[in-house]
């Protein structure tokens, strides 16, 4: 394979840095490709460059920047078998998922460029209050300027398209610090922006180190707002130093399904399955925890452990592959560190709890202490609790017995549990007859407790990256 060099990408150019780090296929550990690192000088050059960009793109109609994004949209369409590959070169997702991750992203860039068409406010009845006679009152939406954009690994076309999207839409500027290990798909994308008509200067990519790029990035007082999706641990660390900043954070948890005696069983194991396994387990809100009820939990832990013994390991390159390298073996060796311990505090391994190379094979645990790390932590690897419950209310206790709080789902069809399990799940989204792990790219998505802080989704992540502004006139 011909091998890369990319530049970082400031002010509609590429950009030759001081250091370049090779970067390594997580399968296979081969070379894939040199990647500019940004300093500390070249990100403030990115930053000098998207404050001249927020002041061009604040200008511009609502209409030119929708076709900005549809050409984008489009331009994704038109590579979408490259930039699948590219998906699947720097984090080893398996190539049927990374089309998946594409067919997204090319609906996300849609979504924004219609939301960039419907941006508005509304009129306020000031004299609804004594002395609020005879004015005329309405509120507009500015944008911010100089949005920041910290991205993880993990959905690396996607996840961007959810910073990038919204922010163009809104007319705001971007500096985009991608995570190490996958900064490929960030810098094809702003190839393609180019390609849609993008101004120079209103995108600008910053691959590099979280702790020398990100840290000056959130720091930084010409920026108005910072959205991160990533780590619990990074996200509070960024938190703690935006100051009076905006801050959107989409972090992470230990998703919980709800399986009442009531669900058909047979039905659900299929999604079950793509829910725990899914991107080996690396997803924000992978299915990590599933509590059964007691009539129906042997049954579906059979067809469970069936269903998952039949996934396929292996090259991410291969078309029939499910599951392939975890991002680093530091993560691997973490993985079996957390199995083993929650054997030793009784639990039994039915499936998995063995490497191969980099990859972890699937792994199923039941009878698992909810003090277990593979409980109570995010494990981000393909291992999956089945733990039985004896009620619906036991169920929810359990679910909620978690610092996390980003989606759950219940299987039942009983229609007054289902909407008492809504209002007492402590999450940010409920899937009532769905596992956690759904999403669609417009609704509204976003944690609560150490899940995180505020909402994606295209008009949502607008609202955060716009300021509302009240204009009143005195007749
Ligand atoms: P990570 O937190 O290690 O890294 C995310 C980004 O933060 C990277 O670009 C990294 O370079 C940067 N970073 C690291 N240290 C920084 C610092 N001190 N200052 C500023 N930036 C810094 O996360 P990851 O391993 O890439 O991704 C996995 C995590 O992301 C999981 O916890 C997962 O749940 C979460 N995630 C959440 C969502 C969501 O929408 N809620 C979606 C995907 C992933």
């Amino acid at each position: 394979m011909k091998q890369l060099k990319k530049h970082l990408y400031i002010n509609g150019k590429q950009y030759e840095a001081e250091n370049y780090e090779p970067l390594f296929s997580p399968y296979n550990n081969e070379k894939v490709a040199e990647v500019a690192f940004a300093t500390e000088a070249e990100t403030e050059l990115a930053l000098a460059a998207a404050e001249e960009g927020s002041k061009i793109i604040a200008q511009m109609t609502a209409h030119e920047r929708a076709t900005i994004l549809e050409n984008l949209s489009a331009l994704i369409k038109e590579n979408e078998e490259e930039c699948a590959r590219i998906i699947s070169l720097e984090s080893s997702k398996p190539i049927a998922a990374a089309r998946v991750e594409v067919a997204r992203t090319v609906m996300t860039y849609k979504f924004a460029a219609e939301e960039a068409r419907r941006i508005h406010g509304e009129t306020i009845p000031m004299d609804a209050a004594p002395g609020g006679e005879g004015r005329l009152a309405f509120t507009v939406r500015e944008p911010l300027g100089v949005v920041v954009a910290i991205t993880p690994f993990n959905f690396p076309l996607n996840l961007v398209a959810h910073k990038l999207g919204p922010a163009i839409a809104a007319g705001n500027s971007i500096v985009l610090k991608p995570a190490e290990q996958t900064p490929l798909s960030a810098l094809f994308v702003a190839e393609l922006s180019e390609k849609a008509g993008l101004p120079a200067g209103v995108l600008n990519v910053v691959p590099g180190y979280g702790h020398i790029v990100g840290e000056k990035l959130v720091q930084d007082n010409r920026v108005k707002a910072v959205t991160f999706t990533g780590s619990p641990p990074v996200g509070k660390k960024i938190h703690s130093k935006v100051g009076l900043k905006k801050v959107t954070l989409e972090l992470g948890s230990n998703s919980a399904l709800i399986v009442n005696h009531d669900a058909d069983v047979a039905a659900i194991i299929d999604r079950a399955v793509t829910g725990s396994f899914a991107n080996s387990g690396q997803v924000c809100i992978s299915l990590q925890r599933i509590y059964v009820h007691e009539q129906v939990h042997d049954a579906f832990v059979d067809a469970f452990v069936k269903k998952a013994k039949q996934l396929k390991i292996g090259d991410p390159f291969k078309e029939d592959t499910d599951i392939s390298a975890l991002i680093t073996p530091k993560d691997v060796d973490r993985a079996l560190e957390w199995i083993n311990e929650a054997k030793e505090l009784g639990a039994n391994v039915l499936t998995g709890g063995e490497r191969e190379g980099n990859m972890l094979y699937p792994t199923v645990l039941t009878n698992v202490d909810h003090k277990a790390k593979v409980s109570c932590q995010e494990v981000f690897a393909p291992v999956v609790i089945i733990n039985k419950v004896s009620s619906m209310d036991e169920a929810i206790e359990f679910v909620n017995d978690s610092k996390y709080g980003l989606q759950a789902g219940i299987y039942t069809n009983q229609l007054d549990l289902a909407l008492k399990a809504a209002e007492k799940l402590k999450v940010g989204g409920v899937m009532i007859n769905d596992i956690p792990t759904y999403r669609v790219d417009h609704m509204p998505y976003g944690g609560i407790k150490e899940s995180g802080l505020g909402r994606e989704g295209l008009k949502y992540a607008i609202e955060e990256m716009t300021e509302m502004k009240l204009i009143s006139f005195k007749k």
